[in-house]
C-alpha cells in the first residue's frame, strides 16, 4: 500500500517538475507558479507530461451547507492521465478548480476542460456548482460535460437546460463566436450501485451509503494503475463503505464533531445521528479499515475549533489522519 501524505503546493510542484531525488527543497520559492488571471484556454488534448503523471487528487471544497468564507462546498478532483474527474461540485468548487489549475499546473482543471462529474447524492450543498461547471464559458467548450448521479439527476439537468436556453439563444443568434451550438447541455446518466465508468486503467465504482432520509446516496471507489481512492460522500457509519474502503490508499470521509453535535438542537442531533458520522465513530471505523491515509472533509463543528475532530478521531485511532483544507493536494 502506498504511503500518502498531504503535499504542500511548493513541494508538490518541485516533485512534479524535477522528481523526488534531484531537487533541493530550498528551491521551493523559485518553483512556485504564478496564479494566472482571466486567461482563455482552449485545450485540445492532454500533454505528454499529463499523460505520464501519477494519479493526483486536489480537494476543491471541504465545506458543508453552512456558509464558510474559507471552505467551498464539497468537491474532490481526481486527475488521471490528463482528465479531471470531480466527485461532487459544491458552491465555490469551480472557482477553486481555476485556482488549482494554476497553483498545481493542471490544465485538466480549467473549468471548460473538466470532463466529468460524479454526484454522491442530490443534497444542494454537493451540487450547487453543477450549473456553474456546465455554463462557465460554455461557448468555448469543445467537449460536452458528462455527469453521473442518483435518480433525479436528469430532472435537475433538464431544468438547468431550460434555465440556460435564453442564454444559448442570445449567444448563438448574434455576432458572438460559439464553438458548438448548444454546448451548455450536459450528458447526464442516472446510476445504480456498481461500476459506472471505466477508461483505460481508471475504474469508478458507486456503492450505497446510509445517509438517513436521502436514498440513494453513494460513495465512490476509484481505482487507477497506481492508487485506490475511496470517497464517502455523506453517510452515517456504513458497513458497505467499510468493505469498499478495505485496502484503500486514501479514504476521504465526512465527519461531525461529537462535542459540536451536543451544541445543536435535539431535532438536529437526531437528524445528524441518522445521517452523518461522528468523529469517534469514524475513529473506530478507521481502526478496522486502517487506510493508508484518512482525510477528513465536510466537517461539522458547530462553533468549536475545527481541530476538535482530529482530537476526537484520535481517541479511537492512531493511524495517519488529516483534516483537509480547500486546495490541498495528495
Ligand atoms: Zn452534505
Ligand atoms: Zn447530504
Amino acid at each position: 500500500m502506498r504511503k500518502l501524505r498531504r503535499i504542500p503546493p511548493p513541494v508538490f510542484l518541485v516533485l512534479a517538475v524535477c522528481g523526488v531525488a534531484s531537487c533541493a527543497m530550498s528551491d521551493h520559492d523559485e518553483m512556485l507558479l504564478p496564479i494566472e488571471s482571466g486567461v482563455v484556454e482552449m485545450r485540445t488534448e492532454p500533454t505528454r507530461a499529463e499523460l505520464d503523471a501519477e494519479t493526483q487528487i486536489v480537494v476543491l471544497g471541504t465545506g458543508t451547507p453552512i456558509p464558510d468564507a474559507y471552505r467551498a462546498g464539497p468537491s474532490i478532483a481526481v486527475i488521471h492521465k490528463g482528465e479531471a474527474y470531480l466527485f461532487d461540485v459544491g458552491a465555490g468548487a469551480v472557482r477553486n478548480a481555476t485556482h488549482a489549475r494554476y497553483k498545481y499546473d493542471m490544465p485538466s482543471l480549467y473549468p471548460t476542460a473538466i470532463c466529468c462529474v460524479f454526484l454522491t447524492h442530490l443534497h444542494s450543498d454537493h451540487m450547487l456548482d453543477y450549473s456553474e461547471l456546465a455554463y462557465t464559458m460554455w461557448w468555448r467548450r469543445s467537449t460536452m460535460l458528462r455527469a453521473w448521479g442518483p435518480a433525479g439527476l436528469q430532472e435537475i439537468t433538464d431544468s438547468m437546460h431550460a434555465m440556460m436556453a435564453p442564454d444559448g439563444r442570445i449567444r448563438s443568434s448574434g455576432t458572438q463566436p460559439v464553438l458548438i451550438d448548444g454546448r451548455y447541455r450536459v450528458d447526464a446518466t442516472e446510476i445504480k450501485a456498481g461500476v459506472v465508468f471505466e477508461k483505460n486503467d481508471l475504474r469508478i465504482e458507486a456503492f450505497p451509503v446510509d445517509h438517513g432520509d436521502i436514498k440513494p446516496a453513494f460513495g465512490y471507489r476509484i481505482t487507477t494503475d497506481d492508487r485506490t481512492i475511496v470517497i464517502s460522500g455523506d453517510t452515517a457509519i456504513s458497513a458497505t463503505l467499510e468493505d469498499m474502503a478495505a485496502g484503500a490508499d486514501i479514504l476521504f470521509h465526512e465527519v461531525i464533531s461529537d462535542s459540536g453535535l451536543m451544541r445543536t438542537s435535539e431535532a438536529f442531533q437526531a437528524y445528524h445521528q441518522r445521517s452523518h458520522t461522528t468523529a469517534t465513530e469514524l475513529g473506530k471505523l478507521a481502526s478496522r479499515i486502517r487506510p493508508g491515509l484518512m482525510v477528513l472533509y465536510h466537517g461539522l463543528y458547530y462553533g468549536l475549533p475545527e481541530s476538535i475532530v482530529i482530537d476526537e478521531v484520535r481517541q479511537e485511532y492512531d493511524g495517519p489522519v488529516v483534516l483537509a483544507n480547500d486546495l490541498d493536494a495528495f
